[in-house]
């Protein structure tokens, strides 16, 4: 299974990406993880990738296309991969198909997950994480039990830098801009799925699932 998850920032790709991990055995590879891991450990890479985040703007894609092709030439992905935040350019995607078709595979299926604006910016705006799990909550939809503390582990939610307001709406521009274009080249493929995510994350799952069934 080779599959991308695509849509605007604050559509859902890393719930999705959360489900589709328990019940498919393949890696779950977020280039935002990623970044954010490195921007955490300090590295040269991360101090520099903070910079374009921090601005809701895209790091640029020769650093992108690297660490991707780094983690795809690893042996868990030789079963498929799940990736999560990329492609974002056209660039990135002609360099993923180029990866794939090297192992005479292709991307099978991209999922879209589309959600109107003004719900992308509510979602956005309230979400947290646990600094300690990752969980996800969004203080308007779904509040942990505690203001700041996750349900799951007692570790501490906190807002992400870019999910500040002002970022925020740079992060759509930029999706518009520079990813939606995207959505033609996985058209013209012939393997873009697009599903309602305006909808409780487990009944777009519900979706998910029974496209992912499909391809097995
Ligand atoms: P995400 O968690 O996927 O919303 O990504 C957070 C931030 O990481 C983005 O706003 C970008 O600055 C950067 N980023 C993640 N994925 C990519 C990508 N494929 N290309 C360029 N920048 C990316």
């Amino acid at each position: 299974m080779n599959i991308i998850l695509m849509g605007p920032p604050g559509a859902g790709k890393g719930t999705q990406a959360e489900l589709i991990k328990v019940a498919y055995p393949i890696p779950h590879i977020s280039t935002g993880d990623m970044f954010r891991e490195a921007v955490l450990n300090g590295t040269a890479m991360g101090k520099e990738a903070k910079k374009y985040m921090d601005a809701g703007q895209l790091v640029p894609d020769e650093v992108t296309i690297g660490i991707v092709e780094d983690r795809l030439a690893q042996g868990d992905c030789e079963k498929g991969f799940l990736l999560d935040g990329f492609p974002r350019t056209t660039l990135q995607a002609q360099a993923l198909d180029q990866v794939v078709a090297k192992r005479g595979k292709n991307v099978e299926v991209a999922l879209n997950i589309s959600v109107p604006e003004e719900i992308l910016l509510l979602r956005m705006s309230g979400r947290v994480s646990c600094t300690t799990c990752k969980a996800v909550y969004n203080t308007k939809f779904s509040p942990p039990a505690s203001t700041g503390v996750c349900d799951k582990c007692g570790g501490e939610l906190v807002q992400r830098s870019d999910d500040k307001e002002e970022t925020v709406k740079n992060r759509l521009k930029v999706y518009q801009d520079q990813t939606q274009p995207l959505l033609n080249y996985y058209e013209q493929q012939g393997n873009l799925t697009t599903l309602d995510g305006n909808r409780d994350s487990v009944e777009v799952f519900k979706d998910v699932k029974a496209i992912l069934e499909n391809l097995r």
